[in-house]
């Protein structure tokens, strides 16, 4: 069994361990440098970016995770994607710089902070998993404002890019590990 990596300092990733459990995967929480040698993929989980951002400088595991993510695939959520991104305003602050992609933070503004919306993925995606439409939450969700030649966008919401993969990373800005529907986690999988 494949064993999946979620990055446990803060933010919600008791959920994706859940969906995990659901598919059939072995989540493991990962807090210190040593824990990431006993994974096969990580995923980083929506919470606050500044503050994970903060943990991972004091645990000492912000290179060993951008070096994880040289060789193995890592999926983020929200504050995750974040974190992933190479470049992130509003306010700017450093990444992993793992996906070429630029992020606005909290960029949907006031109205619409939160929400539960339904979106198509693109036709790609469907095929690649199952065709439908998706439930998306959102919860103060960055925009993607730019994305690089090498990635590709595989749902929007309102025109913006919000499921982006690149290789082997993947990259939401809505969090589906809090619907019932499991297909963007199963894409992930099926990266290993
Ligand atoms: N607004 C948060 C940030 O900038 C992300 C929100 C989330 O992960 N749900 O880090």
């Amino acid at each position: 069994m494949k064993r999946i990596g979620i990055l446990a300092l803060q933010g919600d990733f008791e959920a994706h361990a859940r969906t995990l459990t659901r598919l059939g995967a072995d989540p493991v929480f990962v807090r210190t440098a040593a824990d990431l040698d006993t994974v096969d993929a990580i995923i980083i989980p929506g919470g606050e970016s500044t503050t994970m951002l903060k943990l991972l400088h004091a645990e000492n595991l912000l290179a060993p995770l951008a070096a994880f993510g040289r060789r193995r695939p890592i999926f983020g959520t929200c504050a995750g994607a974040i974190l992933l991104a190479a470049g992130v305003s509003h306010p700017a602050q450093e990444g992993l710089g793992l996906m070429d992609i630029d992020v606005e933070r909290n960029a949907y503004g006031r109205q619409i902070d939160s929400r539960v919306t339904r979106l198509t993925p693109e036709a790609e995606f469907a095929a690649r998993t199952h065709p439908g439409e998706m439930e998306a939450v959102f919860i103060r969700a960055p925009v993607i404002r730019r994305v690089g030649p090498q990635a590709r966008v595989l749902a929007r919401y309102q025109g913006d890019p919000v499921l982006v993969e690149q290789g082997k990373h993947l990259v939401a800005t809505f969090h589906p590990e809090l619907t019932a529907d499991s297909r963007v986690h199963e894409l992930f999988l099926s990266k290993l």
